[in-house]
């Protein structure tokens, strides 16, 4: 994007706008005396717009109505679950005692805040069924960090130090392998079978129990790490036997469950014997993902791995005299702090009004319906859009078609008409292993009209590729910048001007 194109749509409307003399504020009569500064220290032309304060605000608010929201379009990006969020839960969040409180405060002046800490962990491991849970980190992706560091931990702790190689299926979320490289492991890719599913040969073979294996491969397996729901929208089916194989082998198994909106109330993950898991508060528990804004990856642990969660975590005890009190507490092989102070609160505060307020049977439905809506939406658009892995089975909370609509056009044409549409583009060219990616995820809280809709968008753009090629890869056409040359955009990015 060019610097250019950029104040073409902003700061010259300003500048247009104005008129000698128009202010937007009366300022108050000088009470001071004044001085002479000195000539060099003022700039001679300065060209600032005079406007009234209403112009003003009509500009920004135009700007703002530019962008794509959650609050102003479906948003079907896929993995990123950008439904919309209830704002009761930014209302909890925004209560004064949650967003005055300091955070060094003494625990006597803040055991409504560590109460909260202390039940949203308890929900947690209750919605996944694992022994421990830490709120501290920001991000999904801090999460995983600390995940498989509590991974390295443990073999530490045993003296295993051999142990380097996590296997990573082909199917799973980017920042997995990122992950593993950055904690120091060397990760190695297994393929997926021609259903989506882990290619059980080359994982028996990886993890040095299957037949053919080489006699040490075992010795060095630290881990897996498998986002399961994986980004085929596929529920990995021999998830059990996948786990049973790596303990065999003395690894351990991180789960990435960011796409637990599909397993809510249905599938425990520490109960499948998953050794650790994150879960994206943001995303699955309220918080819009995307925004850049904060997040939080909370960490939950089964027996084996609980002592090394990153710490402090809330604990309930009792006073002397017998009265229940909570209070900070690190876990007793912790890793260490991954964030100061207690996570992103306000986040946490918004995880834990979206739990209470639907409950167990809300929960439930909530992933009920992501799935449903997932796959009303693959069906509607199956012949344009169809998907290659998996297409005889029903997907979760998403899916992942490959399109092939002729004419020399490309998922990218379809992402950027759909702006054309008013709908904002799903995530594309993610994952790799499919040709073309196209991955949607619809989320729970869209109606059937917003389903439809869509789905009728898409069908029509598949029409225009053979009538009129030309007007997808010429979008979008109706926005204030057409289309961006997004390789000069992330290579030479200007961010002021
Ligand atoms: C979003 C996501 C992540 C990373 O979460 P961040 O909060 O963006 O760091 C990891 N895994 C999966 C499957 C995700 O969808």
């Amino acid at each position: 994007m060019s610097s250019a194109s950029i104040s073409n749509i902003s700061t010259p409307l300003l500048i247009e706008e104005s008129a000698k003399g128009r202010l937007g504020a009366v300022l108050p009569k000088c009470d001071v005396e004044k001085t002479a500064l000195p000539q060099d220290l003022i700039r001679q032309s300065l060209e600032l717009p005079e406007l009234d304060e209403a112009s003003v605000v009509r500009h920004f608010t135009r700007l703002s109505q530019k962008n794509f929201s959650v609050d102003g379009q479906f948003y079907p990006l896929g993995s990123c679950t950008m439904k919309y969020n209830p704002k009761m839960n930014e209302e909890a969040a925004a209560q004064r005692g949650f967003r005055f409180s300091h955070p060094l405060v003494q625990d006597e002046y803040n055991q409504g805040n560590l109460e909260l800490l202390y039940r949203l962990q308890e929900s947690l491991r209750e919605i996944t069924g694992f022994e421990g849970c830490s709120l501290q980190g920001a991000a999904g992706a801090q999460g995983e960090l600390a995940g498989i560091l509590m991974i390295r931990a443990y073999h530490r702790s045993r003296g295993d130090t051999q142990r380097i190689r996590v296997l990573v299926p082909d199917s799973a979320h980017g920042t997995n392998p990122a992950t593993c490289t950055m904690a120091g492991f060397v990760t190695e890719t297994i393929p997926s079978d021609k259903n989506g599913a882990v290619d059980m040969d080359a994982l028996r073979e990886a993890a040095g129990v299957g037949e053919k294996s080489a006699a040490d491969k075992s010795t060095t397996l630290a881990g897996l790490m498998i986002t399961n729901p994986g980004t085929l929208g596929l529920f990995e089916k021999n998830i059990v036997e996948i786990i049973r194989i790596i303990h065999e082998a003395g690894g351990l198994v991180y789960g990435d469950g960011a796409n637990m909106n599909a397993l809510m109330g249905i599938v425990k993950p520490g109960e499948l014997g998953f050794d650790v898991m994150h879960l994206n508060l943001h995303k699955t528990f309220s918080t819009p993902h995307g925004g850049g804004g904060p997040g939080a990856g909370a960490v939950l642990a089964g027996k084996t791995l609980a002592v090394f969660l990153p710490g402090p975590v809330a604990v309930r005890s009792a006073d002397s005299a017998g009265s229940t009190w909570f209070r900070l507490e690190q876990p007793p092989s912790s890793i260490g702090r991954l964030k100061v102070f207690n996570g992103n609160f306000a986040v946490l505060v918004r995880a834990y009004a979206y739990i209470r307020t639907l409950g167990a049977e809300g929960l439930r439905r909530a992933s009920e319906y992501a799935v449903l809506n997932a796959n009303y939406l693959r069906f509607l658009v199956k012949e344009k859009y169809p998907t290659p892995y998996g297409a005889d089975r029903p997907c979760m909370h998403e899916f992942t078609a490959s399109p092939d609509l002729g004419n020399g056009i490309h998922t990218i044409d379809i992402a950027k008409r759909l702006i054309d549409y008013g709908f904002h583009p799903p995530t594309v060219y993610f994952p790799l292993i499919v040709k073309e990616a196209f991955m949607a995820e619809p989320t729970e809280t869209e109606n059937r009209e917003t389903l439809e809709a869509f789905a009728a968008a898409l069908v029509s753009i598949a029409g225009e590729a053979q009538t009129n090629p030309e007007l997808l890869k010429e979008a979008p056409r109706h926005t204030p910048v057409g289309r961006l040359d997004e390789t000069a955009a992330a290579r030479n990015p200007v961010l002021r001007w």
